[in-house]
């Protein structure tokens, strides 16, 4: 069934959106994008989400589109045009229409804003139960991965590469330390049950999701370490997993081949899912 998307102001059937092709996302990946989930027809920590935008926005000196301010309107109205119970909503600012040119164009030029919903229920993935297996692979991406733009050419890459290679997803590697996966953070649980997750720099994305679930650590009174680790600490680890908006917490049972811990999902990170989806969804809207 076709689908309602927003572009530019409107609501209009996906058959009848249409971008420029001189619009700068499309010519440049000069754009920046958001997801967020619908669980129950409600929106899984909007307001970071939001927050996380207006901050690519200003590190690429991009203005706000028109409907800034109106964007948990446009994001309720999508989930009731579309009678979305479980999914997630794409939002994705590009700096809009100007003749190609690796300049700017002048400041002023409208941005353009489109949103569409995806009706996949991400509560029915069923890599949580079976836990994911990933390889790791050299971190190429470009240096300000802090900023969540919609160049993902090398992610999808890593994720071709994992796919050829028989497993879920990869985790980029760099320096020899990971830095997180294709399109998630990742983390490590020791042996003596302390959690280990990358720390924040230009060198990851700041999960909306990560920050969610140190919390949900912290409620849980779980040591916590936000430092770098390498491949071979994570298999040694007694547990691994995920966290992205649409995958919540997600086991890791293999890297590289090797098994991790008992080579089954793991309790930590099954009580950090459940703690995760109940505090998200009090704060829902
Ligand atoms: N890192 C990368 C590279 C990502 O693409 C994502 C998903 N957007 C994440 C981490 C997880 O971020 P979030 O929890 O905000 O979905």
């Amino acid at each position: 069934m076709s689908r309602i998307v927003f572009v530019n102001g409107e609501f209009v059937p996906e058959e009848e959106a249409k971008v420029s092709i001189f619009d700068r996302g499309f010519l440049m990946a000069d754009a920046v994008y958001e997801v967020t989930t619908v669980l129950e027809s409600k929106l899984i920590a909007f307001e970071g989400h939001m927050v996380r935008l207006a901050r690519s926005l200003g590190e690429l000196g991009m203005d706000k589109p028109e409907w800034m301010d109106d964007l948990l309107s446009i994001h309720k109205k999508l989930v009731s045009k579309n009678n979305l119970e479980n999914g997630m909503i794409y939002l994705q600012v590009s700096r809009g229409v100007a003749d190609r040119d690796f300049a700017y164009p002048a400041s002023g030029t409208p941005t353009s804003l489109v949103l569409f919903t995806q009706a996949k229920n991400p509560l029915d993935n069923p890599m949580y139960k079976t836990g994911a297996r990933v390889i790791t692979v050299p971190d190429q991406r470009w240096g300000r991965r802090d900023i969540k733009t919609t160049q993902l050419l090398y992610p999808s890459m890593a994720k071709m590469m994992a796919k050829e290679a028989g497993v879920d997803d990869a985790w980029l590697e760099e320096d020899g330390y990971i830095n997180e996966g294709t399109s998630n953070n990742t983390w490590i649980v020791t042996k003596d049950g302390k959690l280990v997750t990358r720390h924040l720099s230009t060198s990851i994305l700041h999960g909306i999701t990560r920050k969610a679930v140190l919390r949900c650590a912290e409620l849980l009174q779980m040591e916590v370490e936000e430092r770098p680790y390498t491949k071979e600490e994570a298999a040694n680890a007694s547990e691994a997993f995920f966290t992205s908006a649409s995958a919540f917490v997600c086991p890791v049972v293999e890297i590289d081949g090797h098994k991790i811990g008992e080579g089954v999902p793991g309790n930590v990170a099954a009580k950090l899912r459940e703690i995760y989806l109940e505090e998200s969804m009090k704060e829902a809207v």
